[in-house]
């Protein structure tokens, strides 16, 4: 029977029990992908339980600092322009996400427990996206404005146009993950969102904000931020186990041609990250200029590749110490009122 197959075996059939080790994150023929246990990926439903450990939702968090700042004239119009931008990216990024997880990755998970967590995954998505409705909303801004960045700020297209290719490949009906290449193309859609849009683009995006809240400005969102970086620290650490797995399981797929092709995936996003810091900091402001952005995204890069077992290629110094601080928030704290001191003193914790 085949995994994707939602119909049911005969009755009584003790024999086709399920044996755990034949449980495959794709092209699994084995074993019925409605039995979720017992498990064989433990870190598939750690990261679930984790995901639902870290609840959260957005109108929790109170808006009435960033209104009344928002509103005065205390933000220079660059501080706005960044502002608006990263709002621009996130606001349909994370449906881009959520769309991806849902259309075209989920299908051809054979694996009950990943799936679980992609379940799980894709709420969170939704959730973001809310997020980022409940901020432009609080702040008066133009919803049909910031809702369609993603077609009118070039730096958010480029970003985008180059994730959608990835989902449209794996939707087109002749995708299917029988063939080498076809596991490779899969491979390909989960670095370019696992990796890079959740991996790079989003932790350039959260500096951004994250930069503000550690100068007690716009905390309201500098929260929101805290809880979606936490949110995608499981994200990215789930898309790296299921890269790693799915490597392991289909030997021969990750050959040389195959990472020098990541490399130049990798290559690609870091440039048009920076094009996008350029774009909301074309002067600069305080504690943040593109120059900046190019060491973060580059340091950030070289960490990703090493979760993938790459060498690293930029070797690029992170300007963000503070950053590895921000990962760490405790559900009920206002990081930015309890732990500034700490906070600026930059830390080693690992957050992704
Ligand atoms: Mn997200
Ligand atoms: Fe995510």
């Amino acid at each position: 029977m085949s995994c994707c197959s939602i119909g049911k075996k005969n009755l009584y059939d003790l024999s086709e029990r399920m044996n755990v080790e034949d449980k495959r994150i794709i092209n699994c023929n084995a074993v019925d992908v409605n039995q979720l246990m017992p498990l064989k990926y433990q870190w598939a439903w750690e990261h679930y339980l984790n995901g639902c450990a870290n609840h959260w939702m957005p109108n929790e968090v109170g808006m009435g600092a960033d209104i009344e700042l928002w509103k005065s004239n205390a933000l220079s119009e660059d501080e706005r322009l960044v502002i608006l931008r990263n709002l621009g990216f996130f606001a349909t990024g994370e449906s881009l996400v959520g769309n991806n997880l849902v259309l075209a990755i989920f299908k051809h998970i054979t694996n009950a427990e990943c799936r679980q967590y992609i379940l799980r995954q894709a709420f969170e998505e939704a959730i973001h996206t809310h997020t980022f409705h409940y901020v432009v909303e609080s702040l008066g801004l133009d919803e049909r404005e910031i809702f369609n960045m993603y077609n009118e700020v070039p730096s958010i297209a480029a970003k985008d146009n180059f994730e959608m290719k990835y989902t449209a490949a794996i939707m087109d009906e002749n995708f299917s993950t029988d063939s080498e290449d076809g596991v490779r193309e899969f491979m390909r859609n989960l670095i370019a969102f696992y990796v890079i849009m959740e991996g790079i683009f989003f932790y350039s995006g959260f500096a951004m904000i994250l930069s503000f809240g550690r100068q007690n400005r716009m905390v309201g969102i500098g929260e929101q931020f805290q809880y979606i970086l936490r949110d995608e620290t499981i994200h990215l650490n789930f898309g790296i186990d299921l890269i790693n797995t799915l490597r392991s399981e289909n030997p021969g797929v990750w050959n040389a041609q195959f990472e020098t092709e990541v490399y130049a995936m990798i290559d690609e996003a870091v440039e048009l990250e920076i094009a996008y810091a350029e774009d909301c900091l074309p002067n600069g402001i305080l504690g943040l200029n593109a120059n900046l952005f190019r060491s973060y995204v580059q340091y950030i890069a070289d960490r990703r590749l090493e979760r993938i077992s790459l060498e690293k290629k930029y070797h690029a110094k992170n300007p963000f110490g503070w950053m590895s601080e921000a990962i760490d928030l405790p559900k009920e704290k206002n990081f930015f009122e309890t732990r500034v001191t700490e906070y600026q003193s930059g830390g080693s914790l690992d957050w992704g």
